[in-house]
């Protein structure tokens, strides 16, 4: 069996393993669903309490849910968690006794647009019950007038938020950040590709000899990712720039969202990656919504972070359905994204930055022979093509762009000058002790 068969089929089997299991924001499910990613992974499974404060938000209560039904009036259960653990509302409080249609209603929910999918839904943060079901079911099920009996067994109490962290060290201490979320219950794409994928990710970069560092995370969407950054503060501060993995195994096209920058050395990695893949790509411009790059690139980080989706969220009507199922993920599909994500990872890996042993203004080149001695004779000449042409024209783009942010390969292109003769410049500059790696 090839190599690429056998992780496939690990694909598929962890897949398969991890898809039945109820996660929410917290919970047993969350703590299961990371214990058996151990297998795969030295993941650190860690907690943060109920009630601690992170920036503006709370973490909630701990959630756990047992079971949840609908019987009709000849006792028959109509809706029934165990079928679909999508058929209660994530984050509903306990319930039993009986309702009436019109009392029940509000509690109810589905798509009339995709009749035969259960939709998922939540409700984290308001006091609150419900149901998901097909609209074909509730047209089948629930009429006017009638009587039905409602039991949810779950139970909202200070526990904890669990979440995955591993860390893998390379021989800079400057980081990356690889961030998927698991909060999701029995759907594929969004987001159980993801959490599959960058397991096996890190699997590969674990035995790779890295040269950044990267801290690789798995967190409940939003609170887990703020309560990450609140506590990991500092940190998080000096990381270089993220990959959010989102929805990596549908069936359709990739994608990239770029980051809130969207000309970084990390758009500009990403899509690289993508063009040499020769897979067919569609790049969405950036907007402030989206996953957890929402907290990671907000003002006080400002982290830079890409997503490359195979059907991307805003893309497929299956979205937050029953529907996101293994059939319509395949764990072909998932290897296809891992080799992309995985060629993600090995060109930021060999980004190479560098930055001025003075970063303030413009350097005196005179002094040390690198300026005309007869000042006021040069123009830019828009006109003249290539007017990026002299050993001038490279020191003025090595040194503008020697910031540390910008790569080698992007000072390269934004110049449009030929590699030696950046190159060149850079040697002469690393002499005169005027530029350093970053
Ligand atoms: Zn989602």
């Amino acid at each position: 069996m090839s190599k690429r068969s056998i992780i496939t089929n690990e694909i598929r089997q962890y897949m398969e393993l991890l898809f039945p299991i109820s996660r929410s924001l917290t919970g047993i499910g969350n703590r299961k669903t990371l214990k058996i990613l151990q297998d795969i992974i030295p993941l650190k499974i860690k907690e943060y309490p109920s009630g601690q404060e992170v920036y503006d938000w709370i973490i909630p209560k701990e959630w756990n849910i047992k079971d949840g039904w609908i019987k009709n009036s000849q006792g028959e259960k109509i809706v029934d968690f165990k079928k679909s653990n999508l058929h209660v509302v994530g984050y509903s409080q306990p319930v039993k006794g009986e309702f009436t249609f019109e009392e029940l209603v509000s509690h109810l929910h589905y798509k009339e647009n995709l009749p035969c999918a259960i939709p998922y839904r939540t409700s984290y943060y308001n006091d609150y019950w419900g149901f998901c079901v097909s609209h074909n079911d509730f047209k089948k099920y629930f009429r006017e007038g009638e009587k039905y009996e409602v039991f949810i067994d779950s139970k909202l109490v200070d526990g904890s938020l669990s979440f995955g962290e591993l860390l893998i060290a390379g021989r800079k201490k400057d980081e990356f950040l690889i961030s998927t979320y698991i909060c999701h219950p029995s759907l594929a794409n969004d987001n159980l590709s993801s959490v599959v994928l960058t397991s096996f990710l890190a699997k590969k970069m674990l035995t790779m000899n890295l040269n950044y560092s990267y801290r690789i995370i798995f967190v409940p969407e939003t609170i887990g990712a703020i309560a990450y950054c609140k506590n990991n503060e500092d940190m998080m501060k000096k990381i270089k720039a993220g990959i959010v993995v989102s929805c990596v195994g549908g069936p359709g096209n990739f994608s990239l969202k770029p980051s809130f920058e969207e000309k970084s050395f990390v758009d500009f990695a990403a899509r690289k990656v993508l063009t040499a893949s020769k897979q067919e790509f569609k790049e969405y411009e950036f907007v402030p919504q989206g996953s957890d790059e929402r907290q990671y690139s907000s003002p006080g980080f400002r982290i830079p972070c890409v997503t490359i989706c195979r059907d991307n969220y805003c893309e497929y009507d299956y979205y937050h359905t029953s529907l996101d199922n293994l059939d319509f993920v395949k764990a072909e599909n998932i290897f296809k994204s891992l080799e992309i994500y995985l060629n993600l990872v090995k060109e930021l890996d060999s980004l190479i930055f560098y930055e001025r042993t003075e970063l303030h203004c413009e350097l005196q080149l005179g002094k040390r022979g690198l300026y005309p001695k007869i000042g006021a004779e040069n123009r830019i000449d828009y006109e003249k093509i290539p007017w990026r042409s002299t050993e001038l024209d490279a020191l003025a783009w090595v040194l503008f762009y020697a910031d540390g942010k910008t790569s080698l390969d992007q000072m390269i292109e934004k110049s449009r000058m030929k590699k030696t003769q950046i190159l060149d410049v850079i040697k002469k500059l690393e002499e005169k002790k005027l530029l350093r790696k970053a």
